[in-house]
């Protein structure tokens, strides 16, 4: 599956807001979110400015806005993307809330949250160079949609690399939700339940128009 290559800060600049893609650098002054003067944070490109000035938003332009900011945050392309909603609008319950579940639950997902990457991009490619184990199978897929009761650990061969080394202090002050459990001296963790639309800390996106922008094509 492929990925956006492009550079992430243009893509906070284009949705007006934090997507939180850079890890450490996200929190600090550098953000250029934060950095740029209020006059300067117009979407990137030529015609940022005069978008910026343009007049309101048609409702399409609202959902298909929402809809690029949850797959920005995954950092997920449309294709792979659309297969979530699908097999959201399957499962019983409110579809974005399925929604918001399934995406959590990816296998980057889940590395990131346990605190084995800085964000979501660098865990994508830590499980795409095989460093983690699914229930003890190697398992590179970033898209592998991880169920209750699995245990996700850092492959043996890889714990030996330095980056895993330093690692083992520094999750040390990251927090791990409620619905994952960590054990940093295996590093590992297991998913104890899928988590509830309350606990899943992202910033701001309203799902039902998401949902809108899939119905109304
Ligand atoms: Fe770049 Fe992170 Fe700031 Fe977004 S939040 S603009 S990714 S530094």
């Amino acid at each position: 599956m492929g990925r956006y290559i492009g550079p992430v800060c243009r893509l906070c600049r284009r949705e007006g807001v934090k997507l939180y893609l850079k890890g450490e650098r996200c929190f600090g002054p550098k953000c250029p979110i934060v950095k740029r003067h209020p006059n300067k944070n117009y979407p990137p490109g030529q015609h940022g400015p005069v978008q910026r000035a343009a007049r309101r938003p048609s409702e399409f332009a609202l959902q298909l806005r929402e809809k690029q900011k949850l797959k920005r945050i995954y950092g997920i392309l449309e294709r792979q993307f659309r297969r979530h909603f699908q097999e959201a609008e399957r499962r019983p319950g409110l579809t974005g809330d399925n929604l918001l579940q399934i995406l959590e639950s990816r296998l980057d997902n889940v590395v990131y949250r346990l605190g084995f990457a800085d964000s979501r991009r660098q865990a994508r490619q830590l499980v795409r160079h095989g460093h983690f184990l699914v229930n003890g199978r190697k398992t590179d897929i970033p898209s592998f949609l991880v169920r209750p009761g699995d245990i996700i650990a850092v492959r043996p061969e890889s714990r030996r690399r330095e980056y895993f080394k330093v690692l083992e202090e520094t999750a040390k002050n990251k927090a791990v939700p409620d619905w994952l459990s960590r054990d940093l001296e295996t590093m590992s963790g297991r998913v104890l339940r899928l988590p509830t639309r309350e606990e899943i800390d992202i910033p701001a996106v309203n799902t039902q128009l998401v949902v809108e922008y899939y119905s109304r094509r």
